[in-house]
């Protein structure tokens, strides 16, 4: 396939030639296009920052990521609207969110206020790789910051790399929007005041034993309990949870320990003000997971995937309303979300960037 990637363009901003199923068999996987953006942080300032053809890195032996694991990163989409405009969805969020994480580790945030026009560079650089509409295919958009200098004896690292790259994904779910079985994970994701709300590196490479372990047992994906006490639900590996009660009130876990997902307060705005549902946003006891009627999944990567079954070590709870697939309560709330980023229904104030 690599050959029909590269060189395409002739001058003029236009999608990548290629058939429906090719853009719709893409899958979740690296593919290296055109241009990705760089800024470096060094004597205390960022520089202007550059598009540049090379997508290696050459760092010194010694790097704080490669020997601390400083390092932190975003992960966004660029969709085709139904109109052909090619848009982002609450960029800001994400510069914040970043700029949270940075913090978080000791590094020197990307500026809040350059990060969404890097971020359009960077979209704009790679136009056409972004799958047209009715595609289910999206651009994704990978933001990340790290440590560069050595560091040796431990501290923060003092010159930091922020880079933008980007790979066309297909539709997330191909064939329908099967549902996941979790099992109750016997590792811990984040500590009482540890990383777990940031968006580092470092919480999944600890994440990956728990993942492997989960899936040599037959399951998806981990349900993730709070470490301190276990009786509370956290999150998975990489997306928050949704449910949804038997009387259609969604809920979502409450928890300084899990990473706040802009797909899960998107949607909880979207029950409130396009379904009219209840929304409440606290703690959930996994007691009470089994009295749910639906159960869902979500991140930027599948916007909801809808969860069946969770294995808690032999006792299995089974969500009625979406025991095969999305439950009818998620499955509105999916093509809401979905609508709004595809430019089917009208967007709330500020939500849509377009790219022009
Ligand atoms: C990125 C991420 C999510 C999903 O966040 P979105 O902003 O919706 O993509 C959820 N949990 C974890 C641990 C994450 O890293």
């Amino acid at each position: 396939m690599s050959e029909k990637w590269s060189h395409n363009k002739e001058g003029k901003i236009q999608q990548m030639e290629k058939t429906k199923t090719e853009w719709e068999n893409l899958g979740f996987t690296y593919r290296k296009t055109d241009k990705r953006y760089i800024a470096n942080f060094k004597d205390g300032k960022w520089n202007e920052g550059i598009l540049t053809e090379d997508h290696t890195i050459v760092l010194n032996e010694c790097a704080g990521v490669l020997q601390y694991a400083q390092t932190c990163f975003e992960g966004m989409k660029a969709y085709t609207t139904q109109d052909g405009k090619i848009v982002i969805f609450r960029p800001e969020l994400n510069a914040q969110r970043l700029e949270d994480s940075a913090k978080r580790i000791h590094m020197a945030p990307f500026p809040k206020g350059r990060f969404v026009d890097a971020v359009i560079q960077t979209v704009k650089a790679n136009v056409a790789y972004v799958p047209p509409y009715g595609s289910g295919g999206s651009l994704y958009i990978r933001p990340y910051l790290f440590g560069t200098n050595p560091v040796i004896g431990v501290k923060p690292a003092e010159e930091f790399q922020f880079r933008i790259f980007t790979t066309p994904v297909g539709p997330y779910f191909k064939g329908g929007a099967k549902a996941l079985t979790l099992c109750v994970s016997d590792f811990d994701r984040a500590a009482p005041n540890g990383t777990g709300n940031a968006k580092l590196g470092l919480n999944y490479a600890m994440s990956l034993h728990g993942l492997v372990t989960a899936n040599e047992n037959g399951f998806d994906e981990n349900m993730y309990l709070d470490s301190a006490t276990r009786t509370k639900v956290e999150e998975t590996g990489g997306a928050n949870f949704i449910f949804v009660t038997k009387d259609n009130k969604l809920v979502t876990p409450k928890s300084e320990t899990i990473l706040p997902s802009i797909t899960r307060r998107s949607l909880m705005l979207i029950a409130k003000e396009y379904l009219g549902l209840e929304v409440e946003e606290r703690e959930v006891y996994f007691e009470e997971v089994k009295d749910f009627a639906e159960c869902g999944l979500c991140g930027t990567a599948a916007v909801i995937s809808p969860v069946g079954k969770i294995n808690d070590h032999g006792n299995e709870i089974c969500f009625p309303n979406s025991r095969t697939g999305m439950g009818p309560i998620t499955k509105k709330l999916y093509d809401t979300l979905t609508g709004i980023q595809l430019g089917r229904i009208k967007a709330p104030e500020g939500w849509i960037k377009v790219i022009e």
